[in-house]
């Protein structure tokens, strides 16, 4: 059965999103309530509920997905340097906070002061 959450439908393009990357495995937009200057979510296109659902073999691709946050946060208006440099969230279940149920990655920055809400 397919998902119904609003990610799922984003990915299948039943749902508007302001992207900002896309490949074949993953897709970064920004975020409807920015909590951050910059808040984008990054999202792998594999069905996958949150990080309480990957293994050892969900490595390879795990990885690629960390390795676009620092490329996405940059082109995105973080700033590069000691002194800019961004947040990174994932919220996971119920007790993390989650509400949608398709794994993302916050990506927050931009010059403080600003009040992470996550
Ligand atoms: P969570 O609490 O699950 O970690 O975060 C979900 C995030 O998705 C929230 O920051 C919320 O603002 C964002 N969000 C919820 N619905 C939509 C939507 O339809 N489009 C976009 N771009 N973001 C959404």
């Amino acid at each position: 059965m397919s998902e119904n959450n609003v990610f799922a439908r984003i990915i299948r393009g039943e749902l508007p999103a302001n992207k900002v990357y896309e490949d074949d495995e993953f897709l970064a937009f920004h975020d409807i309530d920015p909590a951050a200057p910059v808040h984008l979510l990054l999202i792998p296109k594999r069905h996958v509920v949150s990080l309480q659902d990957v293994g050892p073999e969900d490595a390879a691709w795990l990885g690629r997905m960390m390795a676009l946050i620092p490329k996405l946060a940059l082109e995105n208006g973080c700033r590069p340097g000691p002194e800019g440099g961004f947040r990174v969230v994932a919220n996971s279940g119920d007790d993390g906070g989650q509400e949608v149920p398709h794994l993302h990655f916050h990506i927050l920055g931009g010059e403080r002061p600003w009040k992470p809400k996550s």
